[in-house]
């Protein structure tokens, strides 16, 4: 409950798939991998939410994964097709229930498969509907947007769509002077603050003189608790996670500390409780809207990959720890095929 994750928590085991699949399975071979922050409470024997089911020891641990079908007994699939699942095994061959995939399109994300784990997929949905359902955002109306986790998966999204719907300033914070050059010259963030190295509260007084009016909140702790105090009069939290908090025993979202509470609700400003699986009927036009951004050019999409299944952990614990730029993914094995697309 209380600790941080270290790739050593993980083991390689080498096993044989049974020769044969029966009637409605498939097998796939695994392309990618996603490593989130919401398997960390998957680590806990209870893992505080009831959408999502803790590890067990020594069993395969599953997420989001992308793969193609090799074989298939099921009517839905023939080999060659892509295919997607939130509960794919970590294996780089795996034999599975059709009914559990979902075929994908090759096109939607010309053919960078990966992005069905990232940005055409739950993280950019996550910030799709975060922002359009929490962030009350009206074009024209010289708001100002602050991101925290700015140039992980989620938020380098947030930012980019809160100027898409219609924010007049967007400013992200994280963790390095590398991830804040990024934001301001690939992603078109107006400024960014290094919160390793500079003072958030002084630095968001001079990058937000008219306040805060959306705040897109991916860590909790002491960096939102400092936002939260600039924000203006009914202005909105996206309450989309707090990465600061996961490796503690605390309830989710923890409470704001009192001081903060107050301010919170003296100024009206919301912050409801937010997840993306609550919104499924939205997913469909989101993913064609995302796509559509992303082949116009307006959405800019980063991943930071690492190669191969013995290095899960590191992956996992690297993002953890700010390892990453944009999504972070781990390539199983290559899908040649996809590269003239
Ligand atoms: P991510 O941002 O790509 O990766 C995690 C990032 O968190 C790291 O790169 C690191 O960047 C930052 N971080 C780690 N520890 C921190 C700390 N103590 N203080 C501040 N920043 C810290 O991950 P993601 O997949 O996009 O997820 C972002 C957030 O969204 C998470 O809280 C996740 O739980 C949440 N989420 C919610 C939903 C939903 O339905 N509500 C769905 C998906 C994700 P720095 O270098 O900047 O520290």
């Amino acid at each position: 409950k209380n600790g941080n994750p270290v790739a050593e928590n993980f083991q390689v085991e080498e096993v044989n798939l049974p020769d044969n699949i029966n009637e409605g399975q498939v097998q796939v071979r695994t392309l990618y991998l996603s490593v989130d922050p919401y398997m960390r409470c998957r680590m806990n024997e209870d893992t505080g939410t009831d959408y999502i089911m803790p590890w067990q020891l020594s069993q395969v641990v599953d997420g989001g994964g992308v793969g193609i079908i090799e074989e298939s007994k099921h009517k839905n699939f023939t080999k060659g097709d892509f295919v997607t699942c939130f509960n794919w095994p970590w294996q780089t061959k795996v034999i599975l229930d059709g009914n559990s995939l979902e075929k994908v399109d090759p096109q939607l994300v010309d053919g960078h498969l990966s992005y069905f784990l990232g940005a055409i997929g739950m993280p950019g949905l996550t910030s799709l509907i975060g922002v359009q359902e929490k962030g009350h955002i009206t074009a024209g109306s010289n708001q100002t947007m602050v991101v925290s986790g700015a140039a992980g998966a989620c938020g380098s999204l947030a930012g980019q769509i809160g100027h898409l719907m219609g924010c007049s300033r967007v400013v992200g914070i994280c963790g390095t002077h590398e991830k804040c050059l990024f934001l301001t010259s690939e992603l078109g963030f107006d400024a960014a603050i290094n919160y390793k190295k500079e003072n958030v509260a002084e630095r968001l007084r001079e990058l937000c003189p008219a306040g805060v009016d959306v705040y897109f909140d991916n860590v909790g702790g002491d960096i939102s608790d400092t936002v939260i105090s600039q924000m203006n009069q009914n202005s909105h939290i996206i309450l989309c996670g707090q990465i600061s908090q996961y490796n503690k025993d605390v309830p989710y979202p923890p409470p704001l500390p009192p001081a903060v509470e107050a301010i919170r609700k003296e100024k009206n400003i919301t912050r409801e409780r937010f997840l993306v699986f609550n919104y499924k009927d939205k997913f469909e036009s989101g993913i064609l809207q995302l796509s559509q951004w992303f082949k116009e050019g307006k959405l800019k999409i980063k991943e930071t990959m690492i190669n191969g299944l013995e290095n899960m952990g590191a992956a996992f614990q690297s993002m953890m720890t700010g390892g990453n730029t944009g999504k972070q993914i781990v390539c199983i094995s290559e899908e040649t095929s996809l590269k003239s697309l």
